[in-house]
């Protein structure tokens, strides 16, 4: 037994001091991050590590990927105690844990969740070795395949001891709970071959354990470790709010986005320990899937590897000498952080809450900001967003010239507010296609005898491009102005026919003193319908509505649309839908920027062409455009309309005025 005892004691003083060194630079790498404030909304934190963590959700959305990994991890969990027992059992054979090791159902647990375990690792291996999906492009396999051993290995050599002791009747617990043991036990005699084998499994068993927590933290399956803490500490808020930088702090307190590793936040290096190479998010993102350099998971890994690099010399102060160099194009390359279309796929899917887009958003603002960097067909745009206050860079003189005629009511300084201000948008002020939607939701309003009016010419820019595009500077200050322009007039609530606007202005306004109900203008429509203000006909055919990322991803508005399209046609879904839609191509900016690769537009006209409908609905100005420019490419035969359009032409009267 004291040698027992010895040898477990050096074997934990080994693994637990390779784990305690590596955990400790961890720690430090973490700490060493900028702030980020994720300390407050604890409830909904302790949910998310309920639901997502414990219940395992997101995984679960891939039903056969996820029962794989939910049965590893709950096995795992059920198991814990199992580890205290077999140490106890290694050092004295006759020993176990006080009344739990005595318990038939949790020796029945053990055995059912042991199996499950193996079900689940061998659904690993035939996914890995013989489905081989794409998402594994780049991933570190064969680390993956040691991991999955030692997970075998940790459970055969367990119920392999429990077989040995039930046949040498050393089993606490009656033998009839435990099936699969008491199966197994017929392998063995009652004899000295299985004593020996009874101490080489419980050993194995204790040694693999101890093993494979010394490896974990020096492997990418560090994420059993990481990845809950991550959860807890993931964004509770609106998902297409970005956090704002501070340029009213010590100037050495102040961040301009990510340049190099010493600027990422805490939870981005935390981040960066938690990914799993899952793929998940590859495998949805539009620029991935259309053949361009932006893969999140593959940028992820890269940010981790120079996290690791130059992570100790930063946390050892290296002499003051050490220089960190650039993320970009250290990391990654510029190519990949313009790539992305900021439709936040890669964040629903991921399943331990990796950010991805806040991590492309700050290498952008300081791209932008400290190097002056970015695509040069962006220049215009933002020259314009700058000088003329939309990105179109038409005067503001035109930007309610289409409202004059519906006879729409301009707000003047010192007006009465209207009970509703319609935030019209750059793009339906001055696009042509996307202003449809404008006059169609101008006629329905009125038709339904809302009190409404615009802001026309003191209506600028959200900054939303600007700022999609790292320039914070220029968003703030347009951001400060609106919101200014909007308190001055007494404003309470506003409707938006713009997604881009709708989250600018629901969400991220806030963080500037405007606080407003923020109602997308499909919502509003639905009401009135549901109201019977409105009592449209049905009579459009097969419609198949595409959610734009802003609005149905990022703030979960995909119902009220839909309620539209059922209300004057006949809805066929697209195989991605709701929150799981894939992007038409114009966020992050990319509506001003040469798309390089495959188009995303044409993915998905693609995909709705396939449906067979006669029109694709949206619900936003730049889908309208992007996916009219993509169906028009392929030369298919499908109309690309505005869901206020359709419902405004089934009540039409014949004289283009809603009945
Ligand atoms: S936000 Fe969209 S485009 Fe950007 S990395 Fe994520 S999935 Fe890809
Ligand atoms: S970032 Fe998330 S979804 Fe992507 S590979 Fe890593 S864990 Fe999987």
């Amino acid at each position: 037994m004291a040698v027992g005892a010895l040898a477990l004691a050096t074997a934990l003083a080994v693994c637990g001091g390779l784990f305690a060194r590596r955990a400790k630079l961890l720690v430090d790498l973490v700490r060493l991050g900028r702030p980020a404030e994720r300390f407050d909304d604890v409830p909904r934190r302790a949910r998310n590590e309920a639901v997502i963590v414990l219940g395992q959700r997101k995984l679960l959305q891939r039903v056969g990927p996820g029962l794989m990994h939910a049965f590893i991890f709950w096995g795992f969990l059920v198991l814990l105690p199992t580890i205290l027992m077999a140490m106890i059992g290694a050092v004295d054979r006759d020993a176990t844990l006080p009344w739990l090791g005595h318990q038939g159902w949790f020796a029945l647990l053990v055995d059912v969740f042991a199996v499950l375990v193996l079900v689940g690792v061998l659904a690993a291996v035939v996914i890995r070795k013989l489905q081989r999906p794409a998402r594994f492009q780049g991933s570190h396999l064969g680390e993956a395949d040691l991991i999955l051993a030692l997970i075998a290995g940790i459970v055969t050599t367990l119920l392999l001891w429990h077989a040995t002791r039930i046949a040498l009747g050393l089993n606490e617990w009656p033998a009839g709970w435990s099936p699969v043991s008491d199966l197994l036990s017929g392998l063995f005699g009652d004899d000295s071959v299985t004593e020996v084998l009874e101490r080489v499994f419980v050993w194995a068993h204790v040694l693999i354990i101890l093993s494979f927590l010394a490896y974990l933290p020096y492997s990418k399956h560090l994420h059993i470790f990481t990845a809950p803490v991550n959860v807890f500490f993931a964004r509770t808020g609106a998902g297409g709010r970005l956090e704002p930088l501070r340029f009213d702090v010590p100037e050495e307190e102040m961040r301009f986005g990510a340049g190099t590793v010493p600027d990422l936040t805490w939870k981005q290096t935390l981040d960066t320990f938690s990914c799993t190479e899952c793929g998940r998010c590859q495998d949805v993102c539009p620029a991935w899937t259309t053949g361009k350099e932006l893969s999140p998971k593959l940028l992820i890994m890269a940010l981790r590897d120079q996290v690791f690099e130059e992570g100790p010399k930063l946390v050892r102060g290296a002499d003051g000498e050490f220089e960190p160099a650039p993320l970009v194009p250290g990391a990654v390359t510029d190519n990949v952080v313009w790539d992305c279309v900021t439709c936040g796929a890669c964040v629903r899917e991921c399943p331990v809450s990796i950010e991805h887009v806040d991590h492309i958003l700050d290498l952008r603002r300081h791209l932008v900001m400290m190097d002056s960097r970015f695509p040069s067909e962006a220049e215009p745009m933002l020259r314009d967003v700058e000088r003329a206050s939309n990105p179109w860079g038409k005067p503001q003189t035109e930007r309610a010239e289409w409202a004059e005629r519906l006879g729409v009511r301009v707000l003047e300084p010192g007006d009465p507010a209207p009970a509703v201000l319609y935030w019209v948008g750059c793009a339906a002020s001055f696009d042509e296609r996307a202003r449809t939607a404008a006059e169609s939701t101008a006629r329905l309003l009125k038709a339904a005898d809302v009190d409404f009016a615009i802001l026309g010419p003191r209506e600028s820019c959200t900054g939303d491009p600007a700022r999609r595009m790292g320039n914070e500077y220029v968003f703030q200050a347009y951001a400060e102005q609106n919101v200014s322009t909007l308190n001055e007039a007494g404003v309470t609530t506003i409707v938006t026919s713009c997604p881009h606007c709708f989250n600018t202005i629901g969400n991220e306004y806030p963080d500037f003193g405007g606080k407003y109900e923020v109602l997308h203008h499909s919502e509003l429509l639905a009401r009135l319908v549901r109201d019977e203000r409105l009592q449209p006909k049905a009579g459009n055919g097969a419609i198949t509505y595409h959610d734009s990322c802003y609005l149905a991803r990022h703030n979960d508005v995909a119902a009220d649309p839909r309620e539209l399209v059922a209300a004057v046609g006949e809805p066929i879904e697209m195989e991605r839908s709701g929150k799981r839609t894939f992007c038409c191509g114009a966020g992050g900016a990319h509506m001003w920027m040469e798309e390089r690769g495959g188009k995303i537009n044409e993915e998905r006209a693609r995909e709705a062409a396939e449906t067979g409908a006669e029109t694709l609905a949206v619900a936003c100005p730049f889908c309208t455009v992007m996916l009219d420019d993509g169906v028009r490419q392929r030369g298919d035969d499908m109309r690309v309309v505005d869901v206020s359009t359709l419902l405004a032409e089934s009540l039409d009267d014949g004289d283009g005025r809603p009945a």
